[in-house]
């Protein structure tokens, strides 16, 4: 019922003619696709990805915004500016954006709510520390990630827009979670928008796994009835790697 989303974060990476070569390389999917496919270049080559990408069956998806529309803040990119770019979705409290840019989950909050008045689709990352993991502490953190992320939202808002958690200590450091721990952690987060904003808002939002996703362990991840798809950070630079987890989805 959920259709599997597989998003490729590229972060900090790729110069125009880069990000143009590798979406060029992954825009001809051929046969059925089952999962929806993003990728989600920096600011500078959204545009360019947009048009290679225009006939084909994937989407674009940017890395951050501002919540206003425009005005004084420099250095800052707004909702229908990349709507203007061509982006359906935007990824919103990444764990670097919360760790090394001071994003908290009100200030996610209000980028989340932006985003849907602009018709774009957050991709909402919450996740937990090693040290809160070790702590026992992960199922608070995420359900305090995942309340403050979506206060005040309709459940309609909910059911549309999509979660990713991402274990910090999973990203970028090769150590998946096991499909046992990310199910379960997911489940939680399904259960705690449930409580909040009701079961059908919880049945329909979708919810992947990020940290580490590679065409190796992409299928069995997916397999599990609560995963609804992958962020992909390194594994999305390479259009054979990524390329791997499309069709392990398929
Ligand atoms: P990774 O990054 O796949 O390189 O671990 C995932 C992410 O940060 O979204």
């Amino acid at each position: 019922m959920r259709r599997p989303i597989i998003a490729g974060n590229w972060k900090m990476h790729k110069t125009i003619a880069e990000a143009v070569q590798l979406a060029e390389a992954l825009k001809g999917q051929p046969g059925e696709l089952r999962a929806e496919i993003v990728l989600c270049p920096p600011f500078t080559a959204l545009a360019a990805v947009a048009a290679i990408i225009k006939d084909s069956p994937i989407a674009l998806g940017a890395q951050n915004m501002h919540w206003e529309e425009q005005g004084a803040f420099t250095g800052e990119i707004s909702p229908n500016m990349l709507k203007d770019a061509g982006c359906a979705y935007v990824i919103l409290g990444h764990s670097e954006r919360r760790q090394y840019f001071g994003e908290t989950d009100e200030l996610v909050n209000r980028k989340a709510k932006a985003a849907l008045a602009h018709d774009l689709t957050p991709i909402v990352c919450v996740g937990e520390t090693l040290v809160q993991r070790e702590a026992g502490e992960t199922e608070a953190i995420v359900a305090t990630q995942t309340r403050g992320a979506l206060a005040g939202l309709t459940p309609e808002a909910v059911a549309s827009l999509v979660i990713a958690y991402e274990p910090v200590w999973a990203i970028g450091t090769g150590k998946t979670a096991s499909d046992d721990d990310a199910q379960q952690v997911i489940a939680f987060i399904r259960a705690t928008v449930a409580a909040e904003f009701g079961n059908a808002a919880a049945a329909a939002v979708r919810i992947q796994y990020g940290g580490s996703v590679k065409a190796a362990n992409a299928a069995s991840l997916l397999s599990r009835p609560d995963i609804d798809g992958a962020l992909v950070g390194g594994a999305s630079l390479k259009a054979a790697d990524f390329q791997g987890i499309i069709d392990g989805a398929r």
